[in-house]
């Protein structure tokens, strides 16, 4: 191990070696450290609309034509076909009661499936993390930052200029001064220990368990249900969840046939399973029993890994960032994976630590306390914002329509935010807040939609919660109105909404351009467009780093909601 680099980065998932790549093309020595080796199996394998976008832009930007190709299934498929991946082609929920009978055609009355694509050849994909993220060590590696694995760090040391971090490198003692630390080191991360960060978990409300695996002969949902009526894309080939009593269930199909699955179960919901916690397999199968449609679709998949259990799967810091480091998101929060935030969420971290360097990288090198701190305050308002939709999903599980109109906030947000970047391509996107983070239109509805949820499913005993019920659709449907360029949250549709072109050209208004703008930025968005020119190699070779600007684009992050009523509750934690 050498004794010295710019910046070193803890942890080689897909964040912190992609931004390790980017760092070593813009003109960074970087160093990648990873306490396993790769390939290794991670779980977080699903992606969205808004990830991909991050994706092409880092592509586009630095030159990285595999970011670009990976950015589609249908690219990915043609370009790197030993990358194993699956169609994901939007959002698929069931409602399942226990005893629910095979046959039973109720699932059609509580099935909501969103597209997220209007295509196979362009649509999202799950990545299976053991390839994707070996793929990008290995494209790191080929950038130049200089990688070590079997690497455990025992300490880090900040003085006035430097981070000195000491450690082992396959038992070999060293010491690596950098000027800079990020830490991608996931939950739990070794940063957290190092500065004794608080933790602000007491501040989020989501609370799940997770009993997940890998399986072989999962069937598809279309052979055990053959009589849902058809939808804008086959229920199948998207993030599937289920929910239950208990909780709910994702499933995801790579396109090999191996199905990745898990049930995310809220607290209290074991001591119903009858059996031991802790005992993953007669959970896996005491869950399925109960309902015998996901046991007709899993009771004859057999685990490719051994099922396992874990107890509470969320974790929140206080901080994200000082002098000299800064967290990747997955290490500072983690929620929940239902609507599935994470991997866009990193990647739009990625883009902006990325976007930080390069604004620096011709005279101070390293971010300075300005941009630290506005970064650690746009993840703080993020994670807090992805806490309030998700706990609000799960208040909404009981009664289905109140969980699609939850669903119906979700997804105004995120397509929202894909044809503003995707209609107005600007460099400046990644600093935009995540879900809805400082619009002013929807900075405030998660706040407002859990707290209203809450007060419904606390009042059930009472006559009216019925019409409660459907005072929160009516209330979330006009909430939205202002960003619904989707067609979102219309009856017509019986919760089966595809890619709806004519709903984005009419809500041209929503967008702030005219319709005629929107015509003609169409064909952006159905893949029309000329691929960009990777003839420099699509390694990042050509990245220039004279022609870009020297400002620093602030982002807003918005008025922190939640922190805002504490205070005003008396009950601030900081
Ligand atoms: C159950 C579950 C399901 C999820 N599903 C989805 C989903 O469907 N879609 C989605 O977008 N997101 C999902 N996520 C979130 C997703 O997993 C994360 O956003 C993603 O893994 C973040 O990637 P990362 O590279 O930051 O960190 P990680 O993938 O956590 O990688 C961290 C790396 O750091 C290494 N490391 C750890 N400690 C050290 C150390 N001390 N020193 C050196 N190296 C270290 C680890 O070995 C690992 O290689 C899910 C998460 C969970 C828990």
């Amino acid at each position: 191990m050498r004794s010295s680099c710019e910046v070193v980065i803890v942890g080689s998932g897909f964040a912190g070696s992609l931004l390790a790549r980017l760092l070593a093309v813009i003109g960074y020595d970087v160093v990648l450290l990873e306490r396993g080796s790769h390939p290794r199996f991670a779980i977080g394998e699903s992606s969205t609309p808004l990830a991909n976008l991050s994706l092409e832009r880092i592509g586009i930007r630095y030159g990285l034509e595999d970011c670009y190709q990976l950015a589609t299934h249908g690219r990915w498929v043609e370009h790197f076909p030993n990358l194993r991946r699956g169609l994901k082609r939007g959002f698929t929920f069931y409602r399942h009661h226990p005893g629910q009978p095979v046959e039973s055609d109720a699932l059609t009355a509580e099935r909501l499936l969103v597209a997220a694509s209007p295509n196979d050849e362009l649509s999202d994909s799950h990545w299976l993390r053991a390839d994707v993220d070996h793929h990008f060590v290995r494209e790191a590696v080929a950038a130049g930052v200089d990688y070590r694995d079997q690497v455990e760090v025992s300490s880090a040391e900040f003085r006035a200029q430097e981070v000195i971090l000491t450690g082992t490198c396959d038992t070999i003692p060293f010491e690596l001064s950098a000027r800079f630390v990020i830490d991608a080191s996931g939950p739990g991360g070794f940063l957290a220990r190092q500065l004794s960060i608080p933790s602000a978990l007491a501040r989020t409300h989501t609370r799940s368990s997770l009993l997940y695996g890998h399986f072989d002969g999962a069937r598809m949902m279309a052979d055990v249900v053959p009589e849902l009526p058809a939808g804008p894309y086959p229920d199948d080939w998207a993030a599937v969840h289920h929910i239950v009593d208990e909780g709910w269930m994702y499933s995801l199909r790579f396109d090999d046939g191996v199905t990745s699955a898990g049930f995310l179960l809220t607290p209290g919901a074991t001591a119903s399973l009858e059996v031991a916690a802790g005992d993953p397999q007669s959970m896996w199968r005491s869950l399925l029993r109960r309902y015998p449609i996901l046991d007709n679709a899993f009771g004859g998949a057999a685990p490719t890994m051994p099922i396992a259990y874990r107890t509470a799967i969320q974790h929140r810091l206080s901080r994200a960032g000082g002098e000299r480091w800064a967290l990747m998101p997955h290490a500072f929060a983690f929620v929940d994976p239902l609507f599935s935030t994470g991997i866009a969420w990193s990647l739009r971290a990625v883009e902006r630590l990325a976007l930080a360097f390069e604004s620096v990288a011709t005279r101070q090198r390293v971010p300075g306390p300005d941009f630290i701190d506005h970064y650690a305050r746009a993840l703080s308002a993020e994670a807090n914002q992805i806490d309030l939709v998700v706990a609000g999903a799960y208040e909404a599980m009981k009664h289905f329509e109140l969980f699609a109109a939850q669903a119906m906030l979700y997804f105004a947000a995120v397509s929202f935010a894909e044809a503003s970047q995707r209609l107005a391509p600007s460099d400046s996107v990644a600093w935009s807040g995540f879900l809805g983070v400082g619009d002013p239109v929807l900075n405030d509805l998660p706040a407002a939609a859990f707290e209203r949820l809450r007060r419904i499913t606390r009042s059930e005993e009472r006559s009216d919660s019925e019409g409660e019920r459907r005072e929160f659709v009516d209330w979330i449907t006009r909430a939205i109105e202002p960003r619904n360029i989707a067609g979102l949250a219309d009856p017509s549709r019986a919760n089966l909404y595809p890619v709806d072109f004519e709903a984005l050209v009419d809500g041209h208004d929503r967008l702030g351009m005219s319709r005629s703008q929107v015509l003609s930025a169409l064909p952006r968005l159905r893949g029309m467009s000329p691929p960009p020119d990777f003839s420099g190699g699509g390694s990042g070779r050509n990245f220039d780093l004279a022609r870009k600007p020297e400002a620093l684009p602030f982002f807003s992050v918005g008025e922190d909601a939640t922190q805002r009523r504490q205070q005003e509750s008396g009950n601030g934690a900081s």
